[in-house]
């Protein structure tokens, strides 16, 4: 390897990027390749003990020491903007913030190579706001008296979103299908790290508190098993896509480009998102 590329992946939440993105995160890092995660919000939100309602920074606390564990263990660091749980806006300062965010990864005025981010029709307003924010920066990363203060980027980056199930603005449509099964415990890894997310919060406000296990092993293995379903959805809806990295492959994620970014080549798609051959 030359040089090693810098890959960025935004979420609304300290969770998202790993839960939608590890495989790929653990087979860019394998390489030797820089991958950051950002979050636009603390997390401060997601929990339902009293001592973290009367106390939301320390929930946030605890959050940015979950995320932290997680992005390491694929190979990423973790940048956290620090918006407060459900409150993304799209607002100035938000915008500027992920446009300073982005430029300053990778030699100044290069960038990352590559963002990853969610598509704007997410469930989650946090998720779509999100995304509308990246969108934004896109163009504005490029122009000079945008935050002079940040330098500008000359070569705009390659911006792509993840994979999901919405389908009422139209259905994802996967161009490409990175194969995970070789780093799929690492995945699992990282985003066990959230202990308050996967065995706490989630389960509580699905109903299904109840059947965590209590154990390291048993909710591991059903984190595991849950992550197992999670990916033959993405299997299932990337068979036909454009550039497949192993059809035999039992778990992908999949991933489309963002047209408003630059559009590369089959071989340097092929390059960012670690498929062979
Ligand atoms: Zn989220």
């Amino acid at each position: 390897m030359e040089q090693p590329l810098h890959i960025m992946f935004i979420g609304a939440h300290p969770d998202d990027n790993e839960l939608n993105c590890g495989g790929l995160t653990a087979r860019l890092t394998n390489r030797g390749h820089k991958v950051r995660y950002v979050s636009i919000t603390n997390g401060d939100k997601g929990h339902f003990a009293a001592e973290y309602i009367d106390n939301p920074a320390r929930l946030a606390e605890r959050r940015l020491i979950e995320a932290q564990n997680a992005a390491a263990a694929v190979g990423a660091d973790y940048v956290c903007l620090n918006v407060h749980d459900g409150e993304v806006y799209v607002d100035k300062e938000t915008t500027e913030a992920v446009i300073r965010t982005i430029r300053s990864f990778g030699e100044p005025g290069k960038g990352p190579d590559l963002v990853i981010f969610n598509r704007t029709v997410d469930y989650h307003r946090d998720h779509r706001y999100t995304a509308q924010l990246v969108v934004d920066a896109t163009y504005m990363l490029t122009v000079p008296m945008m935050c002079p203060d940040t330098p500008f980027l000359t070569r705009m980056p390659v911006f792509a979103h993840w994979f999901d199930v919405f389908t009422e603005h139209g259905a994802f449509v996967s161009e490409i299908a990175v194969p995970i099964d070789d780093v799929f415990e690492q995945k699992v890894d990282a985003v066990a790290c959230h202990i308050s997310q996967l065995f706490e919060w989630l389960p509580y406000n699905a109903g299904q508190l109840d059947s965590v296990p209590s154990d390291d092993a048993s909710r591991r293995e059903r984190l595991h098993d849950q992550l197992l379903a999670r990916a033959a959805v993405r299997t299932a809806a990337a068979r036909a896509a454009r550039l497949h990295g192993d059809p035999r492959a039992v778990s992908v994620e999949a991933y489309r480009i963002c047209e408003y970014g630059r559009r590369p080549s089959d071989g340097e798609l092929r390059e960012l998102f670690t498929i062979d051959g």
